[in-house]
């Protein structure tokens, strides 16, 4: 029989987080081995469960929601509204529910919305290290990804020289990731203007994701992109996996801001993609209605004391203990992305790392170069596990770094 291969199209196609080194790891827990994952950030895993007003709200609408079926494309009424509100105590002018679309999480709307702009040889910034699914979308859709760096040395901010030096005639956007996943990095107020003053001046849309931006710490506060950018296209990722623990409801959102009537043919193309995927999920809509109702739960988590806070401290001591291993405190969201100083640990290949880590300790971690990073030096690990767990799990790092520095 003829194999059946994959497309063309998925040959720059990656997505690291879920790739081989998790399916090992699969492999080995079906044999009976316990694995201590820090690989993904599926909140539920660690015990950190929806709110439970979601919940009921979600069991409560479940009847009258089987009856009604489809919606809208963009989706229900109610929830766009809701998150028109959102928009508003963030500062973001001149939303309306037209310009808000319902998706089944985030990752949806992020695929649809590189989908809608980009045709062969456009070029799309996107910062390295980067959450890998928009460097897959812009290649996916046909686009070119180009990364730019950001700077370990000022806290993972992006390098606004290195934007300003990779954009080409080709380029149509910029993605910035605030905060950011895997670096935890929160961008201030400066930066972002500076990031704005770079798109008006190449007539570039901002593509924004904020998953993250209720996952703050240290009183730290987060300014969306779009609220200093009346004039440039933007974009706006949103949702509840993260900030409301929910993300097994699948429930996200994107608001399109700034000067929209510049912008019919793209949105045209929004709305038809929109629609040729009829909707998504009405339980995971009205939880939306039911959060930004008000529900502020993650709040307590990141507080001073607060679970979240201290796993962050816990991580951040325990690693910048090791010899060789430096990392940047996150000032938001629930990564870290530690350096393995090249001399003292001569990484050839990061995901034989990975997968060295995981056969000799049992420990599950994600290799840097999932994230576009270029170098074999990093790697990114989720401080979700409880404190026990998480002080288990990088102790097992110690060892293993212990012995790599022997080898
Ligand atoms: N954006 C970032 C930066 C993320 O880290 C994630 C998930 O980890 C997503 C988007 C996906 O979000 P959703 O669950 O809403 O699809």
């Amino acid at each position: 029989m003829k194999p059946i291969a994959k497309s063309a199209k998925l040959a720059n196609v990656g997505y690291d987080i879920r790739g081989p080194v998790l399916d090992k790891a699969r492999q080995m827990e079906e044999e009976g081995q316990k694995i201590i994952k820090l690989n993904i950030g599926n909140v539920a895993a660690f015990g950190l469960m929806p709110p439970d007003e979601i919940v009921q709200d979600m069991i409560r609408n479940l009847p009258s929601q089987t009856a009604a079926g489809y919606t809208d494309s963009k989706g229900l009424f109610a929830p766009r509204k809701a998150v028109v509100h959102y928009t508003q105590e963030k500062k973001i002018a001149g939303v309306t529910v037209d310009d808000v679309y319902l998706g089944n999480g985030a990752s949806e709307l992020i695929a649809m919305s590189m989908n809608a702009l980009l045709d062969t040889g456009d070029e799309v910034l996107i910062p390295a290290p980067d959450y890998p699914l928009h460097t897959a979308v812009v290649s996916l859709s046909g686009g070119t990804p180009v990364h730019y760096r950001c700077d370990e040395g000022s806290g993972w901010l992006p390098d606004l020289d290195d934007i300003r030096a990779k954009v080409s005639s080709r380029t149509k956007a910029i993605v910035v990731i605030n905060p950011n996943n895997p670096t935890g990095a929160l961008y201030p107020v400066d930066l972002l203007q500076d990031i704005v003053e770079i798109a008006r001046r190449h007539q570039l849309i901002i593509f924004a994701d904020e998953i993250y931006d209720k996952t703050l710490y240290d009183g730290a506060v987060h300014t969306s992109i779009a609220s200093l950018a009346e004039d440039v296209l933007c974009v706006t990722y949103n949702g509840l996996s993260k900030n409301y623990r929910s993300c097994g409801y699948r429930a996200g959102w994107m608001v399109v801001s700034g000067p929209k009537r510049h912008a019919r043919d793209y949105i045209e193309g929004l709305n038809m993609l929109a629609s040729m995927r009829l909707c998504a999920n009405t339980p995971g809509q009205l939880a939306i209605q039911t959060a930004l109702g008000g529900y502020q739960s993650i709040k307590d988590l990141v507080a001073p004391g607060g679970r979240l806070c201290r796993q962050r401290d816990l991580a951040y001591d325990m690693l910048s203990q090791i010899p060789g291993v430096s990392v940047v405190k996150p000032q938001a969201a629930l990564y870290m992305f530690p350096r393995l100083d090249p001399k003292l640990y001569p990484i050839a290949d990061d995901q034989q790392f990975a997968y060295d880590l995981l056969a000799e300790e049992k420990v599950l971690i994600v290799q840097g170069t999932g994230f576009n990073w270029p170098q074999p030096d990093h790697f990114r690990l989720v401080f979700l596990p409880n404190s026990d767990d998480l002080t288990e799990a990088i102790g097992r790092i110690d060892r293993f770094l212990a012995h790599y520095r022997k080898r």
